[in-house]
């Protein structure tokens, strides 16, 4: 499918992030306003929530963009979701009705003017490890190459239960954690402010439906509840975790703050750019067996920005197909339990590295440990995030004369409170 035009004439840019092929969602606010939800489009943001009140968009009997998130509008299901994403192509393409373009024109908001917030509200979070190039990367750190991968890691989609309160959206300011550091030449911890901070590239996964408490999907089913994704930034304290992980896995290391950007790119979207997973180096059991490509081709890269520098360095440039295990198979095996999935819970993709020095989705890898710092602009060095550092991801998928844009993951990292038990 070529580049689809619209009469919004920003969203018809070469390389333009949100042309009428992407139409993602969020949610803004402008001056002070209350929250609406919105759909990007070129330059500017579709204010959905005035259209419904205006009567101009009916999704159901009852409001749906009355709150100010997506949750209401993904309960109704992936039938909705593409008869929605029709509607929104026929009021912003050039055939639009001469009604449609004066409703839609009252209802456009210019990006530059809107405050972006979370889009959904999300309850629960797991961070998944499913790419084997990041795993081989951190296993050599500290294993070696030939015990590099965990035993079953070939075998199942390694995760965490993480914490959905501290997901930010993208510009949201990161304090630097305080926590238990003990290197292993030390005796004793010390409770100190982290000084291996990182960053990890990944893709967060939306979840759109719900599944039955007692009861495992399928990838296939899986694959239908999804409802997108966002470029998500898992921050890690990498020597809190180093201490803190054995025997149950990160901890505080993790649940400092999760970044994520504004617009969820749905899933049909990027319908049109799937890939499949690499090759099996051992056959899966059938659960977690893919019945089609269930990856995506997305270009990612992360830039780092020093505090005073005039511009960002790109550090790492990976893709999304790098991973080992799709979003639909860490979805299915995370219901495998029984545990039931949530409307807006969010699954992270785990780190996102590709096979060379230069595609390695965190400092960790980039500067292997420390022990290769990463070269800035300026004539500087980074092994891990310093103070007023601000970390930039970015992501597009190209399509056949178009992009699927996810716009811009940011935070800037703050120095550590001198002293986080107080106020003054
Ligand atoms: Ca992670």
């Amino acid at each position: 499918m070529p580049l689809l035009k619209s009469w919004v004439e920003s969203a018809n840019a070469p390389n333009g992030q949100f042309p009428l092929n992407n139409l993602p969602y969020g949610v803004f606010s402008t001056s002070g306003d209350a929250r609406r939800c919105g759909v990007a489009i070129g330059d500017q943001i579709l204010d959905v929530t005035a259209l419904e009140q205006d009567a101009h968009l009916s999704i159901s009997d009852d409001p749906v963009f009355v709150a100010s998130s997506w949750n209401a509008f993904m309960a109704l299901g992936p039938e909705v979701w593409r008869s929605f994403r029709a509607r929104l192509q026929a009021m912003l393409g050039t055939e639009a009705s001469q009604a449609d373009r004066e409703a839609c024109s009252g209802a456009l908001v210019p990006q530059a003017d809107a405050t972006m917030h979370l889009p959904v509200e999300t309850r629960g979070y797991a961070d998944f490890y499913g790419c084997r190039n990041h795993a081989f990367n951190v296993g050599t750190m500290f294993r070696g190459p030939d015990n590099a991968l965990p035993p079953n890691y070939l075998h199942l989609p390694i995760a965490y239960s993480g914490r959905a309160s501290s997901i930010v959206i993208s510009g949201t300011e990161i304090r630097r954690p305080w926590g238990q550091l003990k290197a292993p030449e030390e005796d004793a911890p010390r409770f100190a402010p982290c000084e291996r901070f990182d960053f990890e590239l990944e893709l967060g996964v939306i979840v759109g439906q719900p599944s039955e408490f007692g009861r495992p999907v399928s990838v296939a089913k899986a694959d239908e509840m999804i409802f997108g994704y966002v470029l998500l930034n898992d921050w890690s304290a990498r020597d809190i975790q180093t201490w803190e992980y054995q025997p149950l896995g990160p901890f505080q290391a993790k649940a400092t703050a999760n970044t994520i950007s504004p617009w969820i790119v749905t899933g049909l979207a990027l319908e049109p750019l799937r890939v499949s997973t690499p090759e099996r180096e051992k056959p899966l059991l059938p659960h977690l067996q893919e019945p089609g490509p269930m990856l995506y081709d997305i270009d990612l890269e992360v830039l780092l920005l020093p505090d005073g520098a005039d511009h960002p360095t790109t550090i790492t440039q990976s893709n999304y197909s790098e991973m080992y295990y799709s979003a639909p198979q860490n979805l299915a095996h995370h219901t495998t339990s029984g545990c039931p999935i949530e409307v807006g819970d969010m699954l992270g993709s785990g780190t996102i590295s590709g096979t060379t020095r230069k595609s390695r989705g965190s400092l960790l890898e980039l500067s292997w440990g420390g022990t290769e710092p990463v070269e800035i602009d300026g004539g500087i060095t980074r092994s891990f995030i310093e103070d007023n550092d601000t970390i930039i991801m970015r992501g597009s998928a190209r399509g056949d004369g178009y992009l699927v844009g996810f716009g811009q993951c940011t935070g800037k990292v703050l120095a550590a409170y001198a002293d986080p038990y107080s106020r003054d």
